[in-house]
């Protein structure tokens, strides 16, 4: 910076190890980050001899400030419901679960419900959600008061759910809704076809003309489990990922949740279209789905973002459980001790997480010029104690209430583990 222009920032972050998670993985262990009208306006070493000028200050010191954590798969919601539904197989957690939600879902119930998430994932450093509910509104706007970016839209499916309109009303009031932005907007309400055991071919290639017209983003749950996959083979004849494909479902703009369940062929589909993979690993375990083929998932070039799942079959919206998961269960799995590195652990629950949303221009890396959306995470508390890398501080030491502040777009919502405001 010269001396002949002193520059303005809204907010400062000194003295942090920044991880910038850019392409060439530029970090500065004593980092200098500035923030103005929302932006990144500068990111790099701190010295003593720099010159600028700041509304707000924060010192990192003994800290790491890294990107927000995106959540590429939950039901934010679902809080309402946390431990109605454990230890028990999943197709007795959706019989609980959609009797439950029968009785108690209303755009009032969902926005409670999606408060509290938004609150809870704020805390642990989530900044991002991609979010399939009944409601997507209320949720969105509940989430939006705690600063979590969330990517919703109208989910389609013909089990009996709470809300009242039919498929036809629900694509109707979609196409509405999609007119009043730009194609491609990425602020433009996504679509949620449940899965491909809930709605007919018809139906889903209907879902899919409405995306391709509007180019906006789609979420659909596929291969979660055994019975899933011979559920979609006795209704459609094919696997669910080739049922997606067929109906013209998958692409760039098209996010799976789960992808436990998938032969080889539906891999190199996945691959082909360029569709992202949200991978929930506590959910799978949990609901004893099995363990998703991630490594020959990256090793085809997928983009696999994480995932908490709702707040049932997860108990907990921490992306940083998910971490600590994708870097530790596939080497068991495999028998291989460097599958899932920290850091690619770290790039997927950022990185790859902002591409999977479509956020990636604007979320997901600490750049000049993107969303000053980040998390400044306390490396000093005694658990930490002896660790010589950042990247396995992070991924295999760190715990949620590690997080200590959360900026969101440039406005501070978490600060020393406590919501700003609330
Ligand atoms: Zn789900």
């Amino acid at each position: 910076m010269s001396n002949e222009h002193t520059p303005e920032f809204d907010l400062v972050v000194r003295h942090g190890h920044i991880l910038t998670m850019n392409a060439a993985r530029a970090a500065f262990p004593d980092g200098f980050l500035g923030i103005k009208d929302g932006r990144i306006t500068a990111v790099e070493d701190d010295r003593e001899c720099l010159r600028y000028q700041t509304a707000h200050e924060i010192d990192a010191t003994g800290c790491a400030v890294l990107p927000g954590m995106i959540n590429a798969h939950t039901h934010l919601a679902m809080t309402l419901f946390r431990g109605m539904a454990d230890d028990v197989a999943l197709e007795e957690f959706v019989s609980r679960l959609t009797t439950e939600e029968a009785n108690v879902l209303t755009p009032d119930t969902v926005r409670r419900g999606a408060a509290s998430a938004a609150a809870e994932s704020m805390l642990a450093g989530t900044a991002a959600a991609l979010d399939m509910y009944w409601f997507s509104e209320a949720t969105v706007a509940a989430s939006a008061d705690y600063g979590l970016r969330v990517v919703s839209g109208p989910t389609f499916a013909n089990f009996a759910n709470p809300d009242p309109r039919s498929f036809a009303e629900t694509l109707r009031d979609a196409e509405e809704q999609l007119a009043g932005f730009p194609a491609g907007d990425p602020a433009a309400p996504a679509l949620m076809p449940h899965s491909t055991y809930a709605l007919t071919r018809k139906q889903l290639e209907e879902v899919a003309g409405l995306a391709r017209r509007h180019g906006c983003r789609v979420h659909v749950h596929a291969g979660e489990s055994k019975r899933e996959v011979a559920e979609v083979r006795r209704l459609h004849g094919a696997t669910p990922i080739q049922v997606l494909d067929q109906t013209g479902l998958l692409g760039p703009k098209t996010v799976i949740a789960h992808a436990v369940e998938l032969d080889d062929g539906d891999i190199e589909t996945l691959a082909a279209t360029r569709t992202s993979v949200a991978h929930c690993p506590w959910s799978n375990l949990k609901l004893a789905c099995g363990v998703a083929p991630v490594g020959e998932l990256l090793e085809a070039g997928v983009t696999v973002a994480l995932g908490t799942d709702g707040a049932v079959s997860s108990n907990g919206l921490d992306v940083w459980s998910a971490v600590k998961l994708v870097a530790t269960l596939h080497k068991g799995v495999s028998g291989d001790p460097a599958l899932i590195t920290a850091e690619q652990a770290i790039d997927m629950a950022t990185v790859h997480g902002a591409r999977a949303l479509g956020l990636a221009g604007e979320l997901g890396t600490l750049e000049v010029g993107k969303r000053a959306t980040l998390q400044v995470v306390d490396l000093s508390r005694p658990h930490f104690e002896g660790c010589r890398d950042v990247w396995s501080a992070l991924a295999y030491s760190a715990r949620p209430s590690d997080v200590r502040d959360v900026i969101v777009d440039g406005v501070q919502r978490v600060s020393s583990g406590a919501l700003v405001g609330k």
